[in-house]
């Protein structure tokens, strides 16, 4: 494939899908976008990680040929585009990459790149797993009943972006028509927004929750929504959600309600759901009731940043972007532009995101490997500044060495 103004490295292998699996070499070439602001302090030492980690899970028989591609503030200098067309292509033919923060382009008609990049490649299902690392100062009593993975729909709900301002024309025949056909009246100088959810949309997330829940061995998956208020979105989310579990996974699956009637758990993956607004008291109260969260996208959004704190903050937190036969991993903070360049910030977040590109590319050991090893450098509490002035009795490691140090724990 001809990728323009962009070429390919001339060792390794791409990775390919076959029906709905996919098929990753021992070579395998993966993108990454090392990203804006802190992107070059915290993607090079994410890379030294992930390689040191697969080349003692695997000692020398695989190894990632690293492809960077340009996006954000790098690809606007040298091509004068935000987001090259080509670097979409890339990573479209790739299947598996990773991305640091991306700053978010300011002024009229310019997409959050991060948005771009989910819309362009159909990435629907937003993956936030969280959990506590022993010794990350957290603000709750007992951070580590929390373990949750969070999936969030990423394509549809108020994200779509269809806004029409106050007083605008859009607005106005918009109001007339919802005037035309229903009893309740909007004020004329109301601003709107739209809130698709639609059942396809919800069961591919649902799908994406299930797999990972049945893969993982998980005890439930909890519907999150606002379906008391809002009946034909959020609550047609949970009944559409209910649905495609008890008709695609009869066997594999009970119901909280069917629980409460007698039957049995054993074996089988409990299917709850809750209403948003007690979803955070229920995580802050009883986090170990919670396993897999499936959700819209803006509670998704809303859930993920508070589980990441109740945790110790966003500086630890990863996440993936997947679709179909793709996905795209990623640091969930942004681009720390005071910290740029000086080393200093945590990597940990990035480092997380390619623990799970690795899990997701079946290389397990590898994965695992960098959770115990980052998991056991935080217990020694060698740490980034982020930590460090939380912590008693820390040392204060810079962006590379806390690598370094995560390294010598392989
Ligand atoms: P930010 O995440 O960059 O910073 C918020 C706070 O978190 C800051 O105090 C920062 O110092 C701290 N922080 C962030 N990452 C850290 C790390 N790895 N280690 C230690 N501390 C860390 O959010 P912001 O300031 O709102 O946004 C800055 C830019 O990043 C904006 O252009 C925004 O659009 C962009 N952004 C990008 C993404 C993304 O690429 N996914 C996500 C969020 C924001």
């Amino acid at each position: 494939m001809d990728f323009g103004r962009l070429t390919p490295p001339q060792s390794g292998t791409p990775v390919t899908v076959e029906g709905d699996r996919l098929i990753v070499p021992d070579d395998p070439v993966i993108p990454f976008i090392e990203g804006d602001g802190i992107g070059v302090d915290i993607t090079p030492v994410m890379r030294r990680v992930v390689d040191a980690a697969v080349e003692k899970a695997y000692g020398g028989k695989r190894k990632i040929h690293w492809w960077s591609l340009p996006a954000g503030e790098k690809a606007k200098e040298a091509y004068g585009e935000w987001l090259p067309a080509e670097t979409v292509a890339a990573i479209r033919e790739y299947r598996v990459a990773i991305k640091g923060p991306m700053t978010t382009p300011v002024g009229g008609g310019i997409r959050s790149l991060n948005v771009a990049l989910r819309q362009d490649l159909d990435l629907f299902a937003c993956v936030r797993p969280v959990r506590w690392f022993e010794g990350v100062p957290a603000p709750v009593k007992r951070p580590q009943d929390l373990d949750v993975v969070i999936f969030r729909e990423n394509t549809e709900d108020t994200y779509l972006g269809i806004e029409f301002p106050s007083g605008s024309e859009e607005a106005r025949k918009f109001i007339e028509l919802v005037h035309a056909n229903h009893k309740k009246r909007i004020r004329p100088d109301a601003g709107i927004g739209i809130k698709p959810v639609s059942k396809s949309a919800t069961e591919r997330i649902c799908e994406s929750a299930i797999r990972h829940a049945l893969q993982k061995n998980l005890p439930s998956i909890t519907i999150v929504h606002k379906g008391n208020i809002m009946k034909f979105t959020e609550g047609a989310f949970r009944d559409w959600a209910y649905a495609y579990f008890k008709e695609h996974y009869r066997d594999r699956v009970v119901t909280e309600q069917e629980l409460w009637d007698g039957a049995s758990a054993e074996g089988r993956i409990v299917i709850k759901d809750r209403i948003a607004d007690a979803m955070f008291q229920q995580l802050l109260l009883r986090p170990d009731e919670y396993s897999a969260i499936v959700t819209p996208n803006l509670n998704g959004d809303y859930l993920s940043d508070a589980c990441a704190a109740q945790v110790g903050g966003l500086g630890m937190a990863p996440g993936a972007n997947i679709g179909d036969g793709v996905g795209l991993f990623e640091a969930t903070h942004g681009t720390a532009p005071k910290y740029a360049g000086q080393d200093k910030v945590n990597p940990g977040s990035l480092i997380l995101s390619a623990a799970m590109m690795l899990e997701y590319m079946g290389w397990d050991e590898a994965a695992g490997r960098i959770h115990d090893a980052l998991g056991k450098t935080i217990a020694e509490k060698r740490v980034t500044y982020d930590l460090e002035r939380q912590m008693e009795g820390a040392t204060l490691l810079s962006s590379s060495a806390f690598g370094e140090a995560i390294v010598e724990n392989l």
